[in-house]
């Protein structure tokens, strides 16, 4: 929950709602996963059945949850939304199972934090379309078996790792979402502009787009962020100027590296020399949840090259240092 909340806000998620693309030609960016999905759907209405398990791995605020909601609407299907977190007893997801109709969509968000009496009651579902359900305690217990209606299960995870063989086997397709290209940002930014009736500027949307650690979600909220300043403190055009000199006023970065992200980088090089150092300590050092390190800084700070990952613990790069305005040691500068 942590890991959300920090890149989620409260009341977030009507606008959130609005500004999610309702078809897969509207989605933009994420070529190969778009591509492999719309054949598992074409070929599913094809055969009129509904099709194989999805699991949709990646980092938050990519498109995950949009895209489950898109299979629905491609499937003209329903959709059932819960989350790991919420299936503590298998109780609750024979609840869930229970009440599914023939072809509807079963969305479960953070999937690896499911309760295991859950998660194996959720391979049998996935399997045989069936539960076994226990009544009773002890030598007197007896398992009743029920039928589940033929439904599609996604699955969206910010861990793959963490996932179990078992559970992880049961899916027929896995969509893993990509960092998105300044230029597929653009084309958010530009939408949303549109949606909610923003006066962007070209140069507007380019310089929020590049400062959007590669993440639709923070693309979206920037802008909003962009458009306060632009509306109170200029003419309400996002220009390039406008977007500047209000990302200045929320702590993000050229790069797009926000407050957390240059504190980890800061321990890391700072405190610790560069590294190498292990996940909690650094977790510590900032004062964060190892959890929310790992899953929301880590992928973006690797990925923007300031970052490694080594057998022996995290190590900050070159470039890391250089950003942070100090002098890498020269092992590291050959
Ligand atoms: P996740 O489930 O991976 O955390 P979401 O699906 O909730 O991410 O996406 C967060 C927000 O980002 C959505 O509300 C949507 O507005 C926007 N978004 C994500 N992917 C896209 C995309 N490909 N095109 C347009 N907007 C997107």
């Amino acid at each position: 929950e942590r890991a959300l909340a920090a890149t989620r806000e409260v009341g977030e998620s009507d606008l959130e709602n609005r500004l999610r693309p309702a078809r897969l030609a509207e989605f933009i960016g994420q070529p190969r996963v778009r591509e492999q999905l719309d054949l598992v759907l074409q070929g599913a209405l094809r055969r009129g059945r509904p099709p194989d398990h999805v699991l949709l791995s990646g980092p938050p605020g990519l498109g995950k949850t949009s895209l489950a909601m898109i299979i629905g609407t491609e499937l003209g299907s329903a959709v059932r939304i819960t989350s790991g977190p919420a299936l503590e007893r298998a109780g609750d997801l024979a609840a869930m199972l229970s009440n599914l109709v023939e072809g509807d969509v079963l969305f479960i968000d953070e999937i690896h934090r499911m309760a295991r009496p859950a998660e194996e009651m959720l391979y049998l579902a996935m399997e045989d379309f069936r539960v076994d359900i226990i009544v009773g305690k002890g030598p007197g217990a007896t398992s009743i078996p029920l039928d589940v209606a033929p439904f599609t299960l996604v699955g969206a995870t910010t861990r793959a790792g963490s996932l179990t063989g078992p559970l992880r086997d049961r899916f027929g397709f896995t969509g893993h979402m990509e960092f998105y290209d300044p230029e597929d940002l653009e084309l958010v930014v530009a939408r949303s502009a549109e949606i909610l009736e923003v006066d962007l500027r070209p140069d507007g949307g380019r310089e929020i787009a590049h400062r959007s650690r590669g993440t639709p979600r923070i693309a979206n909220r920037l802008l909003r962020r962009v458009r306060d300043y632009a509306e109170v403190r200029a003419d309400g055009s996002v220009t390039r100027e406008v977007a500047r000199a209000a990302l200045a006023v929320y702590d993000v970065d050229e790069l797009g590296l926000d407050r957390l992200d240059r504190a980890v980088l800061g321990a890391l090089v700072r405190s610790f020399g560069g590294g190498p150092v292990g996940v909690s300590t650094l977790a510590v050092a900032v004062g964060e949840e190892p959890g929310t390190v790992e899953e929301v800084c880590e992928p973006y700070l690797v990925r923007a090259g300031m970052l490694a990952r080594t057998p022996r613990g995290r190590v900050a790069t070159p470039a890391a240092w250089r950003h942070l305005g100090e002098k890498p040691p020269d092992r590291q500068n050959p």
